[in-house]
């Protein structure tokens, strides 16, 4: 969006959300409160899209009431998974459904302050298509969590070849054109972030500090987190794949160094007899069955690239 958008522009809240019953009556109230705000209302439409991933507590009740109290000035849709699905099935789910020109995703927990979505929407207006939201400090979380995030954005920024921002989790604002490039991605499991980044666009950050939870507790255990990043990195590095193909190939080195170390002991008679062969044969057999199964790896790589259905390029604008 290259200039202010006018006021007929509707913008979609997505709020994915999984046992959030402590805290949806809050999120709703200040959601709601920053929606029917002058800085908001006076240059959109909004509508705020609750993804319940599947809840098991009284988070859909909460949200019928939601949905009941909708007024004319603020509209809030609820979709109901059948199951828990995961937080990125939902926020994929909230960009199918969304109707804005523009598009929000925020977390149901508000670590992310809402009230910036509209100095996020300034910034897009002024020449980007997507705004995200980077944070500076993380002080209101666990040690434990914090070293996991900083060493999980570094080593993803280590393996794949895609510029994915550091230290930038789902809160963001994007244009409905970038909305849909990701959608057009059609990996059954999709790690968003990494997505948002590989489509391209425009894409600035918006540094902010991000907040403790206020409400409930944290809905990624240990378990998931480490699901999580072993998708990131699947998703956007084959790197594991050729390990063994590196690995084979520095043995196959090294068992060369051993042939001429061998030679030389045995012409010194410093050896048992057999020794010098059957080492020679074994480290020279083992790089060799590393470097097979590196191959193998390569194309299993590229089989994987292929059932990942991305699009071969995005066209932003064609002329003429
Ligand atoms: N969430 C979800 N499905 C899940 C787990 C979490 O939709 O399987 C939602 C959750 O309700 C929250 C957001 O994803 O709105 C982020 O989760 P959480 O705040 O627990 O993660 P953290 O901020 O601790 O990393
Ligand atoms: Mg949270």
């Amino acid at each position: 969006m290259d200039q202010l958008a006018p006021n007929n522009r509707t913008l979609s809240i997505v709020v994915p959300l999984y046992n959030e019953e402590e805290t949806l009556a809050y999120t709703h109230q200040r959601l709601a409160r920053l929606c029917l705000s002058e800085k908001l209302s006076d240059i959109c439409k909004i509508e705020i899209i609750y993804v319940d991933d599947g809840s098991e507590d009284s988070s859909p009740e909460i949200l019928k009431a939601i949905i009941n109290s909708n007024t004319p000035a603020l509209e809030a849709r609820h979709i109901r998974f059948s199951r828990n699905f995961g937080h990125s099935a939902a926020v994929f789910a909230g960009l199918e459904f969304a109707k804005g020109d523009v598009i929000a995703i925020i977390d149901a927990d508000l670590q992310d302050p809402p009230e910036l979505i509209p100095l996020m929407y300034e910034q897009l207006c002024k020449g980007a298509d997507v705004i995200y939201g980077q944070r500076i400090t993380r002080e209101s979380e666990t040690p434990i969590k914090r070293l996991t995030a900083w060493l999980f954005y570094r080593v993803l920024a280590l393996l794949t070849g895609v510029n994915i921002p550091k230290d930038t989790g789902d809160f963001r604002i994007m244009v409905r054109e970038v909305a849909e490039a990701v959608l057009s991605c059609k990996e059954h499991e999709p790690f968003l972030r990494g997505l948002v980044a590989w489509v391209g666009y425009r894409q600035r950050a918006f540094q902010y500090t991000r907040e403790g939870r206020k409400y409930g507790t944290t809905k990624y255990p240990f378990k998931k987190m480490f699901r999580f990043a072993a998708l990131a990195l699947v998703s956007f590095s084959s790197l594991p794949l050729r390990l063994a193909l590196y690995t084979g190939a520095l043995g196959l080195i090294l068992s060369l160094v051993f042939f001429l170390w061998a030679i030389f002991e045995r012409v010194h008679g410093q050896t048992v007899p057999g020794w010098a062969s059957l080492f020679v044969a074994f480290t020279f057999g083992h790089s060799m069955t590393l470097m097979l199964v590196g191959i193998v790896g390569i194309y299993i790589g590229r089989l994987h690239t292929e059932t990942q259905g991305r699009p071969r390029y995005i066209v932003r604008r064609s002329r003429g």
